[in-house]
């Protein structure tokens, strides 16, 4: 149990990440009233799509309802099929991995290093020796920092593999001046939200691939053929992101740089007022990334952990002296009406890929992440006071 520190509840619930709206986005929404674009066509998704386009540098985007429904058309239009095993990021949110079983697909999990959280191309080499037939990655950059891009890269590209980028959560950063959004063949951005910036929900599948964006257009409106009756010839899905939606997001995407600036000045607060605690924060590639801070994590050193105990739904923990245990600054967290969250739980300790084989290359970095790390509230209307806050509690717990 946490026991209180003289810390003053907040009034109004400080969270994680919740939508951060400016006012410009009715200005779209009314748009599509006013011009009776209330469908599935309209110029804020022409416009979406451009604007998406522009920031990352790449020459097609498709507007769909989702970011898992562009991660289902990345993965098919890959090539992905009933059998095809696929490596995936381990360490991730589910979204990442369950297009590939829609698609019949074998998700075999690779393990995250230490300096990124991301896939380990380590354990990526390890997965090749043992499965060189595999032609398809599907990675991500987790909590808006990108992944060891060059490395893996060049990994796929000897064994010529095809990578599928989830950057549902790393919209906006770089990587050595590329994009997050432009590192896979296929890539994936997601406007749920709590993303960066939100459409209220919305995804985009993005490539330089001409044929994949056709297809991704035609897959995503049920698949009609070029005819003047209702012709179909392939499976397709109702996927297509409103003009609604669109409108949102045209009027959040002028606000993405204001967003990440947000997003880091919180990240960079937190690292001062826990730099004399036996605590890390996420780490990035200072000299190559510019991550867009969407999540700021914290990770207890192992020496400074308290027992804590875990099973498949309930958590218990021991109070000690100098020690903590995410599960217990979770608690202290909600005892002032602020919401954190534990890291997420790497997709090989799940009941659902239980019988999936995960490949590391020395010990489980996923697993050690998650049993010593939390997602710390990153919302950016949240003040410097209530951070101080935020910080002073987390501090009472190594009390
Ligand atoms: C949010 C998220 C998704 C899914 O995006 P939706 O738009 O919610 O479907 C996929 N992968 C990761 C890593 C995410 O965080």
């Amino acid at each position: 149990m946490f026991l209180a520190c003289d810390v003053k509840p907040f009034e109004k619930k400080v969270y994680l990440s919740s939508p951060t709206m400016h006012g410009e986005e009715r200005v779209f929404v009314k748009e599509a009233f006013d011009t009776n674009w209330m469908s599935t066509i309209g110029k804020n998704i022409d416009e979406a799509e451009e604007l998406a386009k522009e920031k990352i540098g790449c020459k097609y985007a498709v507007a769909l309802t989702t970011g898992t429904a562009a991660l289902h058309l990345a993965v098919r239009l890959s090539g992905v099929k009933k059998g095809t095993k696929v490596f995936c990021s381990d360490l991730t949110f589910i979204a990442t991995v369950n297009p590939v079983v829609y698609q019949g697909g074998i998700p075999i999990l690779i393990d995250s290093e230490y300096d990124t959280w991301n896939m380990d191309p380590k354990a990526l080499e390890l997965a090749f020796e043992k499965y060189p037939e595999v032609k398809h990655v599907v990675l991500v950059n987790l909590f808006g920092t990108p992944c060891k891009y060059k490395e893996i890269r060049e990994i796929c590209d000897k064994h010529g593999a095809k990578i599928i980028e989830d950057a549902a959560e790393s919209f906006g950063a770089q990587y050595r001046g590329i994009a997050a959004g432009s590192f896979g063949d296929v890539s994936v951005i997601s406007f749920n939200g709590n993303k960066i910036i939100t459409g209220t929900s919305g995804g985009m599948l993005l490539t330089d691939d001409e044929m994949i964006a056709a297809m991704a257009r035609k897959l995503s409106t049920q698949s009609r053929d070029d005819a003047s009756w209702y012709q179909h010839s392939l499976l397709g899905y109702n996927y297509r992101m409103s003009n609604i939606i669109a409108g949102v997001i045209r009027g959040q995407m002028q606000y993405l740089d204001e967003h990440i600036a947000a997003k880091k000045a919180i990240y960079e607060r937190y690292k001062e007022g826990f730099k004399d605690l036996p605590v890390s924060l996420n780490p990035y590639d200072e000299q190559n990334a510019e991550p867009n801070f969407w999540i700021t994590c914290m990770v207890v050193n192992k020496e400074a952990m308290s027992r804590q105990i875990r099973n498949d739904s309930t958590v218990t923990y021991d109070r000690e002296h100098g020690k903590t245990c995410p599960s217990e600054i979770l608690d202290a967290l909600k005892s002032i009406n602020a919401e954190g969250r534990p890291i997420w739980k790497p997709m090989h300790m799940q009941p659902l890929f239980e019988s999936n084989d995960y490949i590391s290359a020395n010990g489980s970095t996923g697993e050690d992440l998650f049993e010593r790390g939390l997602c710390l509230p990153c919302d950016i209307k949240m003040t410097p006071g209530q951070q101080d806050a935020i910080i002073e509690v987390v501090k009472c717990c190594f009390g």
